[in-house]
């Protein structure tokens, strides 16, 4: 008898022991969400990579999405509350009605495009009275989302300080190589056929940092019908004024960009085509505002950079070789 309450005591135990290790472990698992939510793919790239193990860091709008105009969708409020923190570009890059309203009220929402203008405010793009958003397309002036981002997961995390510190200074090294690789990849295409027309404004600094030279300013380098957003319609007075600068400057390649439609690009080529000056459009897209994780070349930050980097200077040499047999 003695023996057999001793063992309905060491069973109680056993499943109370058992309950007690489920709910630490269930309690364990929603104190230490480690969840860090980027915006965009191109943000996520680079936090991960100081973050490492520390961290789980995602990102919000995936693939070709455009980032400019994105809503929020099923679950993705709840994605965002439940994260340690959120990284942003801002500048008002994430526009869409539910996300901008989102992130404006999140305290947890660090503005990286904003603590680099707080730094470097000069080095920013104005356009239409408000800035230009895209400033990760200068590789140099991206570089400085890096302090920022190591000093914001220190400030989660201080046990990894020295880590995200070195992953950081790791990274800041890569961000100068890349930049560099691009200068020289451009340096290929002497200074008169130094132009670029795309579908949005996602190419000013591109071109202000790798494609600018001699007299002419950067800004009469660059042309897109589409503006700051994608989103926005064009007009045939757009039209008009992309093909005069292609016929003024002589540049026959269109550059379709990943997330928006050729269709305006097409419309294009027709009417320049009926006015006599042909244009044609590039044989793959660039990538502006995202990256591609399937894509061979643009699947990072880096590759993506490079990427462009070698298809507008690829397609800017054929429109070279066909001057010269004219
Ligand atoms: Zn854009």
């Amino acid at each position: 008898m003695r023996f057999f309450r001793f063992g309905i005591f060491v069973a109680l135990f056993v499943l109370l022991f058992c309950a007690c290790s489920k709910h630490s472990v269930e309690q364990k698992k929603t104190v230490s969400s480690n969840s860090i939510v980027c915006t965009t793919e191109i943000l996520e790239d680079v936090v991960a990579q100081i973050a490492g193990d520390a961290f789980e860091v995602s990102a919000l709008i995936q693939g070709n999405m455009d980032p400019h105009s994105y809503e929020l969708v099923k679950g993705e409020v709840e994605k965002l509350e439940q994260a340690r923190l959120i990284f942003s570009n801002g500048l008002g890059l994430e526009h869409g009605s539910s996300l901008a309203y989102f992130l404006h009220k999140s305290e947890k929402n660090v503005v990286l495009g904003q603590k680099v203008l707080e730094r470097s405010g000069q080095d920013f793009i104005h356009i239409d009275g408000g800035i230009d958003p895209h400033f990760w397309m200068d590789v140099s002036l991206f570089a400085q989302v890096i302090d920022p981002i190591v000093e914001q997961l220190t400030l989660l995390d201080s046990e990894n300080e020295l880590e995200f510190i070195q992953r950081g200074e790791l990274l800041a090294q890569k961000f100068r190589d890349i930049d560099q690789e691009c200068m020289l990849i451009m340096e290929q295409i002497p200074q008169h056929a130094r132009f670029l027309v795309t579908s949005h404004d996602a190419f000013n600094y591109f071109v202000r940092r790798y494609l600018a030279s001699g007299d002419l300013k950067w800004d009469s380098r660059v042309m897109a019908p589409q503006g700051l957003a994608p989103e926005a319609e064009i007009s045939l007075l757009d039209i008009k004024k992309v093909c005069d600068f292609m016929h003024e400057n002589k540049v026959h390649v269109l550059f379709s960009e990943n997330n928006i439609s050729e269709q305006a690009h097409r419309k294009i080529k027709e009417i320049c085509g009926k006015n006599g000056h042909k244009a044609r459009i590039a044989t793959a897209p660039l990538f502006g505002d995202t990256i591609d994780k399937k894509h061979s070349q643009a699947s990072s930050y880096f590759g993506m950079m490079l990427y462009n980097a070698h298809l507008i200077t690829a397609e800017l040499q054929v429109d070279m070789e066909r001057a010269e047999q004219r």
